[in-house]
């Protein structure tokens, strides 16, 4: 970013412009391997200009290892990393201009919080007025202008993450690399400190990679998001694309609660399936649209617990016959244990504003989801 000057109807406008090369991300093909272990596995992904993308997935899944990549601290055994135009797989990492913020990244306590920020410029060699400029304007857009004079211990855990981003954002990067930067903070502050980072990085129009084990946070501010899984990505979307449909197994698992249920298929046409199960047979959407199933696979059935619905009659379809076991109640919500006719299986029910909670281990019952909220899933 920085200021520009445009001529305007002539009077001289001072804005403060979007980068001059807002840039895409495209990983094509990349390995990368640590002796014996493939942490990253023949991987392809594009993140698109100004997009703010997260990176998901269980522990030791790579997530880590492909920011480290972007940011040039490791070089890949095969594959190629494009910021834009260049091909910078092999660019140290001072000469990628990228803006870091990592949980480890603590800043200097010697230094006041203008000092910090200015470090980067300094090692730029940017001259002294231009450098002052900068840094104060890096601070007002994290809203710690009146902060430059202090040092980091007399500034909150919060204020001093206001002060890594402005330190990031500072040297004008092409793009702001994230790892974990909020997990040392309280559950109070990440939430005003995630709305922050997504509010600077839309206003710079930066192309964004960030990477994190909490998963409210990737569902809250991305654009887009990547699950990963033994180095591989297993799938690519919006927030809503991922929980309402996930593609696989892992990734139903991974993000938010569900409930399987494991079936063969009766019937499947256009994006949706039949599958028989020890519960029933129940009418489902198709997490991978590519790959339809034939009659008699076996497949796995996902259902969030929000997405059944408790009941007295029978329900038209998708209905499972049950008592409700145990109940907790926490006010806007309720969690059920529904034990399925037959014993065999015990759903995970969700109920918002609930009702049922006195009647609930009276009689029978029914639990029921419709259709598009029953995801069927082939691996
Ligand atoms: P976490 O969520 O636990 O931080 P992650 O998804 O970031 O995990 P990575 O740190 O990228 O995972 O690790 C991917 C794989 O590569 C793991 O199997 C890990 O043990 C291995 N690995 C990572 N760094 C090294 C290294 N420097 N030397 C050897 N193996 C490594």
């Amino acid at each position: 970013w920085g200021n520009s000057f445009d001529r305007a109807g002539g009077r001289t406008l001072l804005r403060r412009a979007v980068p001059a090369g807002m840039i895409s991300i495209r990983i094509q093909k990349l390995t990368k391997r640590f002796g014996l272990v493939t942490a990253l596995h023949d991987l392809d992904l594009t993140i698109e200009p100004g997009e703010l993308f997260f990176l998901l997935g269980p522990s030791g899944c790579g997530k880590t290892t492909l920011l480290r990549s972007l940011a040039g601290f490791y070089f890949p055994e095969e594959g190629t990393i494009f910021f834009g135009g260049d091909d910078v797989t092999r660019l140290a990492p001072h000469k990628r201009n990228t803006g870091m913020m990592f949980q480890s990244y603590a800043l200097w306590p010697h230094m006041t919080v203008a000092e910090n920020v200015a470090f980067g410029l300094e090692e730029r060699k940017v001259a002294r007025d231009e450098l002052k400029r900068r840094v104060g304007e890096a601070l007002e857009s994290v809203r710690m202008g009146s902060y430059a004079e202090r040092k980091p211990n007399q500034l909150s855990g919060g204020q001093q993450q206001r002060v890594a981003l402005a330190r990031a954002l500072v040297v004008r990067p092409r793009c702001l690399l994230l790892d974990e930067p909020l997990s040392n903070l309280d559950a109070k502050l990440r939430l005003e400190m995630r709305a922050e980072i997504r509010r600077v990085c839309k206003e710079f129009a930066l192309t964004t990679v960030y990477v994190t084990h909490d998963q409210k946070e990737a569902l809250s501010v991305s654009d887009r998001m990547a699950i990963l899984d033994g180095g591989c990505i297993r799938q690519v979307g919006t927030a809503r694309e991922v929980y309402r449909r996930p593609a696989c197994k892992l990734v139903a698992n991974f993000i938010g609660e569900t409930d399987f249920l494991e079936g063969k298929v009766v019937s499947a046409e256009r994006g949706g399936a039949v599958v028989e199960t020890a519960l029933g047979r129940f009418h489902g959407v198709l997490g991978d649209l590519t790959r339809v199933p034939t009659a008699g696979a076996r497949v796995t059935l996902s259902v969030r617990p929000e997405c059944w619905t408790l009941s007295r009659e029978t329900p038209e379809r998708n209905g499972v016959k049950g008592r409700i076991g145990a109940c907790v109640y926490l006010g806007e919500t309720a969690q059920y244990d529904f034990v399925a006719a037959g014993g065999g299986q015990t759903l995970k029910i969700f109920e918002l504003n609930p009702r049922f909670t006195e009647q609930a281990d009276r009689g029978e019952w029914f639990a029921s989801a419709a259709p598009e909220d029953v995801v069927v899933l082939t691996e």
